[in-house]
């Protein structure tokens, strides 16, 4: 099932040019109607599920209709981030509720190198290699076959 905004939670990323889901939808699907201040899922039928419009909200407006797979029929499942995790509260049809929280990052906020560190070149990228070889295999070269 799509996911679905909670209207009466969304206040429209308080009206920002792209809201939070608009930014993260991998599809484009998330819209902000800028009468109501509100966003909503403009093609339902498209989306993947990738639950990243419910993880990023700010307002914890958007939900989906998890499959059996990962939560009973009837359980709502609520994401919560904070800046090193992220906690899932799962509240089952009876009541009882279960959270779990999962670290979101191995390295501190900000501190993240985007090359992991590895040297680049400036002939990367008519190399025949992968980005961090031949180092990261523990090769000083990458093995070939000579013909
Ligand atoms: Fe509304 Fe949440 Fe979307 Fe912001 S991210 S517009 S609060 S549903
Ligand atoms: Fe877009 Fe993924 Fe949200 Fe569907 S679940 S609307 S594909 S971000």
């Amino acid at each position: 099932m799509p996911s679905f905004v909670i209207t009466e939670k969304c206040d429209g990323c308080k009206g920002q040019d792209k809201t939070a889901c608009m930014y993260i939808c991998p599809n484009d699907l998330m819209v902000l109607d800028k009468e109501k201040m509100k966003a909503y899922n403009r093609a339902p039928e498209m989306c993947w599920e990738c639950l990243c419009c419910v993880k990023i909200c700010p307002q914890q407006a958007m939900d989906l209709r998890g499959y059996a797979d990962f939560i009973p029929l009837g359980a709502s499942c609520v994401p919560l981030r904070g800046s090193q995790d992220i906690m899932w509260t799962v509240k089952f049809r009876n009541g009882t509720i279960k959270r779990f929280k999962f670290p979101t990052r191995t390295t501190e906020e900000g501190k993240a190198q985007p090359d992991g560190g590895w040297s680049t070149g400036s002939d990367d990228l008519k190399s025949p290699v992968l980005f961090t070889e031949p180092d990261s295999l523990g090769l000083s070269a990458v093995p070939t076959i000579k013909r």
